[in-house]
C-alpha cells in the first residue's frame, strides 16, 4: 500500500514506542523509513531498530530547539527530496503534573507540556512543508484524556486538546494542497511516556475489562490505522481523530463483565 512512499518518524524511544509499531507497519507495507528522537537515545536505541528495517536515515532532534528542526528536514531533503509521510509520535509532561491535581499545574509545567505535545507538531509540520508531496500525509498521535478528564493524567489531556484543535488547524491550511493531517486516538498502551502517568498500570488493566473489544490496544493496532491514514485508501480524511482503542469511547458508563 505504500510502496515507493517515504516516511519520516519523530518518537521512536525503544520497542516498545507507539512509534516503532507505526514504522514496523509503514516498512511492511513497503515505505522507507527514517527516523528522528532526542540525541541520548539515537546511538543505543534508535539506530539499531533503525537497522533492522534497514534504515540509514537517523537524525537527533529536541522538538523544543527550531534549529534542530531546521536541520532534520534539511538533511531529509538532501538525502530523499520529498517526505510522503510526517509521523509525530512524542510528548513529554513533568512527572509531577502527571500526578495528584490539575490546579496545581505550574505556569513551567504547562508551557512545557504545550510545547513538547502540541506546538511541535507544528513546528515540524512548518519545517516538513516545502518537502511534502501533495498526497502527503501527516499523523499525530493524542489520547481520550484531551475529551474527558483521565485522573492524573491534567495537564497532558490540555496539551491533547491543543494539539487536536492544531490538527483540525492544519488539515484546513494544508488541504488546498492536497496534504492531510490526522489525529490516532490510541487507548493505554504500556510505554516510557505511559509510565510517567500515575496510576497507569492500574487503569492499563482495567481497560479490557470495559471496552467493548474486551482487550487492550498493541502497537501493531496503531500501526495498521497509520498505514491506513498514510495510504490513499484515506485519500479524502483530514482533520480527523480517528480512535484505536477497542471502542472505549463510545461509553457513557462502563460496565465491567462478571
Ligand atoms: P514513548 O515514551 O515510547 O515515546 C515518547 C517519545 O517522545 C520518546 O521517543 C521521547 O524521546 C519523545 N520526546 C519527549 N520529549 C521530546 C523532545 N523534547 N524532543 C523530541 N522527542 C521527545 O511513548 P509512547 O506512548 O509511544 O508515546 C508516543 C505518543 O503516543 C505520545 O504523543 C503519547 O502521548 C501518545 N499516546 C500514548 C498512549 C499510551 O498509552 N502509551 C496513548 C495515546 C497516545
Amino acid at each position: 500500500m505504500l510502496e515507493g512512499r517515504k516516511a519520516l518518524i519523530f518518537g521512536v524511544a525503544n520497542d516498545h514506542s507507539i512509534a516503532w509499531g507505526i514504522a514496523r507497519a509503514l516498512h511492511a507495507e513497503g515505505a522507507t523509513l527514517g527516523f528522528s528522537s532526542v540525541e541520548g537515545l539515537i546511538d543505543r536505541r534508535v539506530r539499531p531498530l533503525a537497522d533492522r528495517l534497514g534504515s540509514t536515515f537517523v537524525e537527533p532532534c529536541d522538538v523544543q530547539d527550531d534549529a534542530q528542526i531546521q536541520r532534520v528536514f534539511h538533511r531529509w531533503g538532501e538525502a530523499y527530496g520529498e517526505l510522503d509521510i510526517l509521523v509525530h509520535a512524542l510528548a513529554f509532561a513533568r512527572r509531577e503534573d502527571l500526578e495528584g491535581t490539575f490546579v496545581d499545574t505550574s505556569r513551567e509545567g504547562f508551557a512545557l507540556a504545550l510545547d513538547v505535545s502540541a506546538y511541535s507538531l507544528v513546528a515540524l509540520t512548518r519545517h516538513a512543508l516545502p518537502l511534502l508531496t501533495p498526497r502527503a500525509s501527516v499523523l499525530t498521535l493524542t489520547y481520550y484524556g484531551a475529551e474527558k478528564v483521565v485522573a492524573n493524567y491534567n495537564v497532558m489531556g490540555v496539551a491533547k486538546a491543543a494539539l487536536e484543535a492544531s490538527v483540525r488547524y492544519l488539515a484546513a491550511d494544508l488541504g488546498p494542497r492536497g496534504v492531510r493531517v490526522n489525529a490516532i486516538s490510541a487507548g493505554p498502551i504500556r510505554t516510557l511516556a505511559a509510565s510517567g502517568v500515575s496510576g497507569f498500570k492500574t487503569m492499563y488493566g482495567r481497560f479490557r475489562d470495559v471496552a467493548p473489544l474486551r482487550r487492550n490496544v498493541t502497537i501493531e493496532d496503531v500501526g495498521s490505522a497509520a498505514v491506513f491514514l498514510a495510504s490513499d485508501m484515506a485519500a479524502a480524511i483530514t482533520g480527523e481523530v480517528l480512535y484505536v482503542d477497542g471502542g472505549f469511547n463510545v461509553l457513557g458508563v462502563p460496565t465491567e463483565e462478571a
